[in-house]
């Protein structure tokens, strides 16, 4: 058993769609496939793009059942093309799947996968090819799994169908040492531990959603990026920390550009304040990142700012202005000039000078450090947005990413 993920680049055309059928062709004389399939190119953007023009904030049930739309067509153009080829193929939705989540909209979680239907399929010689990023509730509603949800269907149909291997098939040919698209000398990493490609894809590095990571430690899938135009190439293959042969200090350096600072200023201290403020920003579905609480000269307020997705920002600050003026703070500031550069590696933690020579190097380029954080195997530094792709490519150059490890 088998499971290919396909995403929106490597079905962006008919052509690129008879190339994705040939590479399943191909695996499903020899293995049962599932194929997994994103939406065509930039479907989802123009979708969401059309809901916004005719409501400003679209209700979130329909919202699920428009985007949903765009793997629905993929699939089956998928399927048409296999059976050109003369692979047997049939296309499914997620309620044709079996996949349930919970009644979350824009960012469900699966809860179930209820694979009878699928090994139907198999076992009568068909190969399944599954629409990537969509669910539905025991209700059955259609929800999604958030941008890039794909990848999460995908590691989760081979951990309910196995678990099976799992290949997501991109645009570049694996995990790199920081996207190759903003670092030319990026160096592909043949093998990355889970733990440092779940916390590279939190902090930035796209080639794999965070929730489908997480799935892959937890059910130790072994899946393997690759690149839909050299499909030869062998990628990256995840692995648990204690299988790995090479050791290195920093595994890679990520850019997340969905950032925003927000700071609420002058909050009175006492007990039970940044349980107030951040229950605001739970109750309209904002995660918040990094915090930070910076107290005053004069000892009876304090400054509390921190980090969301730019694009819960207006939720955010409504919330914290909500805040604000039932605590008495003074106000609110907000900044959307920021971007996160982090530095991942599970060697971090025996390295006591790593932060210390990343902040330097920052320094020593013109770069002005807005926030910090860290955890065991990352450090993020909050920069100026116009200042990140430098930030990401002198960092890169700091640990000689580019040489073998
Ligand atoms: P797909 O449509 O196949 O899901 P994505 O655009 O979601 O593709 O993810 C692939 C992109 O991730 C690459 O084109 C690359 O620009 C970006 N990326 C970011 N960080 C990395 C990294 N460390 N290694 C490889 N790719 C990365
Ligand atoms: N089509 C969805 C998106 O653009 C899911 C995916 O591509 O993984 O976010
Ligand atoms: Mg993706």
């Amino acid at each position: 058993m088998l499971v290919q993920k396909f995403g929106g680049t490597s079905v962006k055309s008919v052509a690129r769609i008879k190339n994705v059928a040939s590479i399943i062709a191909r695996a499903a004389k020899q293995d049962s496939v599932v194929a997994v399939v994103s939406a065509m190119g930039d479907t989802t953007d123009y979708l969401l793009k059309l809901a916004r023009q005719v409501s400003d904030s679209p209700d979130r049930r329909e919202l699920d059942a428009l985007l949903a739309t765009g793997e629905q067509i993929s699939v089956a153009l998928v399927a048409i093309a296999l059976n050109e080829l003369g692979t047997r193929a049939v296309s499914l939705t997620a309620a044709q799947l079996g996949i349930t989540t919970e009644s979350i909209h824009s960012a469900a979680r699966i809860v179930d996968i209820d694979t009878d239907r699928i090994r139907r399929c198999l076992a009568d010689g068909f190969t399944v090819v599954a629409a990537g990023f969509q669910g539905r509730t025991s209700q059955g509603d259609i929800t999604t799994l958030g941008r890039g949800g794909s990848d999460t269907t995908a590691v989760a149909l081979a951990a309910a169908l196995g678990p099976s291997a799992c290949d997501i098939f991109t645009d570049v040919s694996g995990v790199y040492t920081a996207d190759p698209n903003i670092v030319p000398t990026a160096r592909l990493l043949k093998e990355i531990s889970y733990e440092e490609m779940l916390e590279m894809a939190r902090v930035g590095a796209r080639v794999l959603h965070p929730r489908a990571a997480e799935l892959a430690r937890k059910h130790r899938i072994p899946v393997r990026v690759r690149n839909t135009f050299d499909p030869d190439h062998e990628g990256t293959i995840l692995k648990g920390a204690d299988e790995m042969e090479i050791y290195r200090p920093v595994s890679g350096v990520t850019l997340d550009r969905d950032q925003a600072r927000l700071a609420i200023l002058k909050v009175p201290d006492r007990p039970g304040i940044a349980g107030e403020i951040f229950s605001a920003l739970a109750g309209r579905r904002v995660s918040v990142d990094m915090i930070i609480q910076a107290f005053h000269e004069d000892r009876s307020v304090n400054d509390i700012t921190f980090t969301v997705k730019r694009s819960d920002l207006d939720a955010a600050r409504a919330a914290l202005e909500g805040a604000a003026s039932r605590t008495g703070a003074e106000g609110v500031l907000a900044d959307e000039d920021v971007a996160k550069v982090s530095i991942v590696g599970a060697g971090l933690m025996d390295q006591p000078d790593v932060a210390a020579r990343m902040f330097s190097t920052l320094g020593e380029a013109g770069i002005n450090i807005k926030m910090i954080s860290t955890s065991e195997i990352r450090i993020s530094c909050i920069v100026s947005d116009k200042d990140a792709e430098r930030a990401v490519r002198v960092v890169h150059d700091l640990f000689h990413l580019d040489a073998e490890a």
